[in-house]
């Protein structure tokens, strides 16, 4: 199922769960665009995500 997960992106925030008004895209472990909304974006820093 790996090119449906392609195809949908989460649009979901990867770290809370909400759905992001703004949110900001990184490369998380796996190398898949994920979004990460304002207030956890410094949780993703943490995480080492790549920035886009
Ligand atoms: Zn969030």
């Amino acid at each position: 199922m790996g090119f449906l997960r392609k195809l949908f992106q989460p649009k979901k925030c990867v770290v809370c769960g909400k759905k992001p008004t703004n949110p900001t895209y990184y490369y998380n472990d796996n190398d898949e665009k994920v979004p990460v909304c304002d207030k956890c974006v410094t949780y993703a820093e943490r995480r080492a995500y790549r920035k886009i």
